[in-house]
């Protein structure tokens, strides 16, 4: 386990909420002050932009920025032009989706996704799917809410030319067995896009060996800055594509009659580019690869058991997750609106985060409003955890006051 009394004295935030307990980090994580020092270094001692200035500061804020994606690269195991920044996850999956559907899709082909997924990984490709008389289909969870190979192997068919999942579920965190997934996708000629915007702060990611096509995920759920994210590609495959934006900086030649594009990656980074961000992202791979994965994991093992072993037993709470893989807990308190309790657990300090989580297609799946969710990270301790309980209980004995019992 992390000494967390260390562990949080690299966090800020906890200078200025020494009492709350953040149980939030599925939405975002806290920031390490070394991640805010780096950013503020560069908007104070050499802010200047990127790949233009010819000038001594220029170079300066150019070897910062592209020594961010010399260890984004290093990070997932990438070769340096893989690595496009963008503005997060959203923005690469988006972006990925129209780049990738121009030319190579054609009306009639199938994209195959999940339920479990994120809006940010669906909607895309259920707009694209619509406009161009696409087919989006789902692959069936298992009872648990789980992606399987067996249910994968079911609906993938020579018609699916994209499959498009999460790695890690940010609402049950579970882990999909992606690579099993990839290979057989692969053996249909299909691209799969993998969204490791949950994965990156818990999985060591490596997309040579996962052999994904595509990949994205955002620097403010691994330690990193809001505002930045990765979209990784196959340099064969980012090679084929167009940009979707273009711009400034972008571009090799520009006559009246057309533009010659720069090569990969510079062809898909429009304009100014979010330099304090991307150069904030790099210092965020440096704190977790000082901390390691594995020590990172093991801590929130011994956080989730603990957890689960507090929670299970209490007959109020509606438990989605039991069998979590990362430190992810969905559940209701049963007959309270999730909105509700959330107020409640904010009275007493406890962040968590309430409604469908941007997955409303999970919720729908467990017939449901919405859920609460409490998730974990290294500045997290049984502490907190007995904390959550408490509270958990107090919020029970509330509503069944005002409701004179809990409907269920
Ligand atoms: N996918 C998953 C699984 C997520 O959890 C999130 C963030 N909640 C996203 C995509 C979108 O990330 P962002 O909002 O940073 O673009």
């Amino acid at each position: 386990m992390f000494d967390t009394t260390d562990i949080r004295n690299k966090f800020p935030f906890y200078k200025s909420n020494p009492n709350l307990v953040y149980l939030d980090s599925g939405a975002t994580s806290l920031k390490p002050k070394t991640v805010l020092d780096k950013m503020n270094e560069y908007y104070s001692n050499y802010g200047v932009s990127v790949h233009r200035g010819v000038y001594q500061l220029g170079y300066v804020a150019t070897n910062e920025y592209e020594t961010a994606r010399e260890k984004v690269a290093k990070f997932i195991n990438a070769d340096f032009e893989e690595v496009v920044f963008t503005s997060s996850t959203t923005d690469a999956l988006n972006k990925l989706a129209l780049m990738y559907s121009e030319g190579n899709l054609h009306s009639g082909d199938e994209i195959l996704t999940s339920e479990l997924e994120h809006h940010s990984s669906i909607l895309p490709w259920m707009q694209i799917s619509i406009k161009r008389n696409m087919k989006l289909s789902y692959i069936p969870l298992n009872s648990e809410g789980r992606i399987t190979v067996e249910n994968f192997k079911k609906v993938m068919n020579p018609n699916v030319k994209v499959v498009v999942l999460t790695y890690v579920s940010n609402v049950f965190g579970y882990i999909t067995p992606i690579k099993e997934i990839i290979e057989i996708a692969h053996s249909y000629n299909a691209v799969v896009i993998v969204d490791a915007a949950q994965a990156v702060a818990h999985l060591k990611i490596d997309v040579k060996e996962l052999d994904c096509d595509f990949l994205a995920f955002s620097g403010h759920k691994m330690f990193g800055p809001t505002g930045v994210g990765v979209l990784y590609g196959k340099k064969s495959l980012l090679k084929k594509l167009d940009p979707a934006f273009y711009g400034g900086d972008m571009n090799e030649m520009v006559t009246k009659e057309g533009v010659e594009v720069k090569d990969i990656p510079y062809r898909f980074e429009a304009g100014t580019p979010m330099i304090a961000e991307v150069i904030g992202l790099g210092r965020a791979i440096d704190f977790i690869e000082e901390l390691g994965y594995e020590r990172i994991e093991s801590h929130l093992k011994k956080l989730h058991t603990y957890l689960i072993d507090k929670v299970k037993d209490i007959k109020e709470l509606e438990i989605y997750n039991l069998n979590a893989d990362i430190g992810i807990l969905s559940f209701n308190i049963k007959g309270v609106h999730p909105h509700d309790a959330a107020t409640c657990y904010d009275d007493l300090g406890i962040c968590l985060r309430a409604g469908h989580h941007c997955a409303q297609l999970v919720t729908r799946w467990l017939h449901c409003v919405g859920t609460l969710r409490a998730s974990l990270h290294i500045y997290n301790d049984f502490n907190d955890i007995d904390r959550f309980v408490e509270a958990t209980k107090e919020t029970i004995k509330l509503f069944t006051r005002l409701e004179g019992g809990i409907n269920e």
